[in-house]
This record gives structure tokens, sequence and C-alpha cells, in this order.
């Protein structure tokens, strides 16, 4: 089926680190790519985007590994392209500057194989920026000079031109070199330009992990080797690094410098990573659990069909809302087939999710705690031989079935849906947590916490692990594992203000 006209290659920019910082045709391509290749630089999260049966190649450099050269990546980005494929091929930053994206054009042009560029932020004016540094400002320059610190090595001599850098007015930007910092910082300075020009270095620039280090081209080589500042980095040169003490916007949100694990199924976990994202932290998903389809669906069918004939439904969680409205309205094409079922959703998310398909919430009670669940429903009316529908998770605590019997209702329970542990670690989380640790660990529901317990995790020092809520916290416990937050109110805002508070963040 090999069809040599219709393959494309898209050289895309993924930005400096931080997710949201792609373009929407970057995202775009990543969501049709046949064949993704990226880099070392290109946050692994968004691979998340692309489908299913994507063929991912790994063409960076890490410490260690095996890098492919440039001239074999350009000839693997020809041959999937002229095999028919749409390639995505995804580069750090924007892939025109020290990309090397176009010698990868080139390549693509000499084979007669189609093409586009779609540019991104690049790490030398959106790093700088999340540093609280615009490169260029009315009052201090007109002018903006990007220059690279790492050489060809294959040239013996150096063409680092310090005459031309160190006279240019205005910011100078560096990309790489920062381990030839010593090197470079002095042909400047003999190039002549001031040792008091304050310099700043920002790594991992626009994520989590960002840090800055600030000092003059005369002292930033030294600090740099005392503080062990390492590569990825940009370093500024310039009398705009002064306005970081004014404009300094992302490093001073609340949760900065946190490194907090998310332990959610991937679908769910995209909230709160990004709730505690807006608020600065680190945070990362490391999927645990999955959702999965109920697994006699057959039956489920059934009891989603009838469920007209029952007086209530009760719903425990989102996912048990998803499994259920999603089987619905397969089977129906009219909101009107639930008859009068009342229903009641546990919880202030899933009385959101049940609104999300536009039915009203008759009943809410606040927590899962069954007495009270029977509170509210007796408060609307009597349970004697009221039909009840219970649609849940496999597995799920049966006490207020029991309960509701013992009221004289006609229980039916229905599995919805089953939570499996997750064996793919696609955004590389679990093997971040092995290898570095975090400072907390989020805990959003029982099953979370017995699949992050059976991954069999090493115990690092000093992690606190938070619970969204006490029956959370009762599994945890039970696992011997601490519990140092427990969210007083058990959704994900609630979860997030109990780390704030718990960080002294209010
Ligand atoms: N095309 C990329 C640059 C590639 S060269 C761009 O436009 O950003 C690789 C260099 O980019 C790194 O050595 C580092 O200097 C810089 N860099 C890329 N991402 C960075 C980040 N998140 N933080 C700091 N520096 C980064």
């Amino acid at each position: 089926m090999a069809d040599m006209s219709h393959g494309i290659c898209f050289l895309v920019g993924a930005g400096p680190g931080d997710p949201l910082l792609l373009t929407l045709k970057a995202r775009e391509c990543i969501q049709r790519a046949d064949v993704l290749i990226y880099d070392y630089l290109c946050n692994p999260e968004i691979l998340k985007w692309a489908r299913k049966d994507v063929e991912k190649i790994y063409a960076g450099k890490k410490a260690g590994a095996h890098t492919l050269k440039q001239d074999e990546i350009n000839d693997l980005i020809v041959q999937k392209t002229r095999a028919g494929k749409t390639v995505t091929r995804l580069k750090g930053g924007d892939p025109f500057l020290f990309g090397r994206g176009g010698e990868e054009a080139e390549a693509l042009v000499q084979a007669g194989c189609r093409f586009e560029v779609v540019p991104g932020v690049t790490s030398a004016i959106g790093g700088p920026a999340y540093a609280g540094i615009p490169v260029t400002h009315r009052a201090h320059n007109t002018m903006l000079t990007i220059f690279t610190g790492h050489e060809d090595p294959t040239k013996s001599e150096t063409s680092l031109d310090y005459k031309a850098i160190a006279s240019a007015p205005g910011t100078k930007v560096m990309l790489m070199g920062i381990e030839r910092l010593s090197i470079i910082s002095q042909g400047m300075m003999k190039a002549g330009m001031d040792a008091s020009t304050p310099v700043a270095l920002v790594r991992w620039a626009t994520t989590g992990r960002q840090q800055t280090l600030t000092g003059t081209v005369g002292d930033i080589a030294t600090k740099a080797e005392a503080a062990a500042f390492k590569a990825p980095a940009v370093a500024v040169f310039g009398d705009v690094v002064a306005l970081r003490d004014k404009l300094n916007w992302f490093e001073s949100k609340p949760l900065f410098g946190k490194r907090i694990a998310v332990t959610r199924t991937r679908q769910q976990a995209g909230d709160l990573v990004q709730r505690l994202r807006e608020l600065g932290a680190d945070a990362f998903e490391m999927p645990t659990i999955r959702i999965e389809p109920a697994p006699n669906k057959r039956e489920f069918y059934e009891t989603v069909a009838y469920s007209h004939g029952y007086e209530w439904i009760i719903f425990t969680s989102p996912n048990g809302v998803d499994a259920f409205f999603g089987v619905f309205y397969e089977l129906y094409k009219d909101a009107r087939s639930l008859g009068a079922a009342r229903i009641a959703a546990i919880g202030p998310a899933t009385a959101e999710r049940v609104r999300s398909y536009r039915f009203a919430v008759d009943v809410q009670p606040e927590k899962y705690v069954a007495e009270e669940i029977l509170k509210a429903l007796q408060k609307e009316t009597s349970l004697e031989n009221v039909k009840v529908l219970l649609a849940r998770a496999e597995g799920a605590r049966d006490v207020l079935p029991v309960e509701l019997e013992k009221l004289g209702a006609i229980v039916d329970e229905t599995i919805a849906y089953r939570t499996v542990p997750e064996t793919e670690d696609a955004s590389g989380g679990i093997e971040r947590y092995r290898a570095e640790g975090a400072d907390m660990v989020t805990f959003t529901s029982s099953s979370t916490a017995e699949n992050f317990h059976a991954l069999g995790l090493p115990a690092h020092e000093g992690v606190r692990f938070a619970s969204i809520g006490p029956v959370t916290s009762k599994t945890m416990q039970s696992l011997k594992m601490p519990v140092d937050v427990e969210a007083p109110v058990h959704d994900i805002p609630g979860l997030v203000a109990s780390i704030l508070q718990f960080y002294g963040k209010p």
C-alpha cells in the first residue's frame, strides 16, 4: 500500500519543555503521525497525544546511550517518508535554531520528499522568559545575538568569534556549551566584554525543574562549577538579566521546586497535574491504574438498558458515570429513555460528571460513608421496596448494598468498569520516580495506593504521601504507607488546597 506521493515529513518544534508551549499545529502533527521521531530535549509527555499504533523512534542522545548519527537520522526520516508515512520529526525548541533541522530539510528535498516546517518556541527566548528575563527591553537594548557555545568537534580551530559576540551591542543568548562556560566567559572578557556584565543561566527552563543561577561574566563559571550546574541550559548575557528581580513570575509560584508524583489513571492524571503545575510544582504523571470496561459486558449492557426500571441510580465515582452513560447513549438516542429514575451521586466530582451528561443530581451525599448516603436518600423517600441500582467498580466495598437492603430497598449492583494495574510507563513517570524520587506522591483512590504499592518502587527518603480522603488513607495505612496529608474536601481542588497548606502556602 506504500505510496510515495503520500509520504510527508513535518519538522516540528516541540518547544522548550512545558507541554503547553507546543503550537496547535505541533500537536496536530503528533496526533496525525504514523512515525514519531523525537529527541532528548522533547518532553516525552507530548508523545501521549500520538495514536496508539504510532511507531516511536528515539533519536536523541542521553548519557551513555547509543546515539543515531545525523546522517543516520536523515536516512531514517527519508526512508519512512518515502514509504508513504506521515512522519513527525520532533525537535526541542524551534527546529531551525541550532536543531539541525536545516540539514534534515535538505536531505528531504534531495530525496524528493514532501516536508513542512512547524516553528516552535525556542529555549533561547522562552527559557529566559520563564526566568523573568525579557531578551529585549526598550530601555536596555535594541539587538539580540543568539550563538552556540558548542563547536563543531570536527573543526580544530575554535569557531567561536568572541570578538564579534563581545562587541555586538545588546543581549547575547548562548545555547549549548554550558560545560565550556569557563573558556567561553574568559574568551568574551579577553575580547572586551565587561567582567561585570550580568549573566543568568537557566536550566531545564519552562519545566517544574527549572533552575536559575545569576552572576557576572567574571564569576559565573566559578559559581556554575560550585553549584554543579549542568546542561541543558541557556545563558543570557546583558543588562536585561537585572529585570529578573522584578519579573520573576514563574519561580515565585507557591509550589515551585516541589516535585510531586500524581498516581492516577492516565486519562485522569492530567487534571491534577495541570493544577499543580499552574501552582509551579514539578508535577508528573505516574499512572498506576487503568480503567477498563466492565468485565461482563453483556450483564452491564442489559442493566443499563433497563435502567428506567429503577427508582434510584447511585453513582459512586466519575468513572462509573462515564461507563454508564457511555453505554446508555450507545443503546438510546434519547435522554428521556432513563425514565423517571432519580440520581444520587457521591462526592462533588461524581455529581459534576453526571451534570456533564445533562442530568440533574437529585441527591449528593458529600462522602462515601454508607450512613450518610442512607440518610440523604431517606430524606427524599422511604427505601421500603424501592428499586435501587448501584453502578460501580469491580471489587468495590459492599457495605452500601447491605445497608440499603436492611432498610427494605431492592438493590441491584452492576459492575460498570474495573481498574487494572497500568503496565505501560508511557510518559516515563515511573522511571523518573525510581531514579529521582519525589517530594510528594498523591493518591486519589484506594486502588492508586494499592497499585503504587504493588510496583515495589524504592522508598525515597523524605517523600510525603497525600491522600484524597479517609477511605484512601485507610488503604494506605493498611499498606504501611504514611499519610502526611489528607484532604478535608475529597476532590481534586480539595487535595490541591491541602497540599498548598501542607507547604505553608494557603
Ligand atoms: N532548537 C533548540 C535548541 C537546540 S540546541 C531551541 O530552539 O531551543 C540544544 C540546547 O538548547 C541545549 O544545550 C540548551 O542550551 C538549549 N535548551 C533546550 N531546551 C532547554 C531548556 N528547557 N532549558 C534550557 N536550555 C534548553
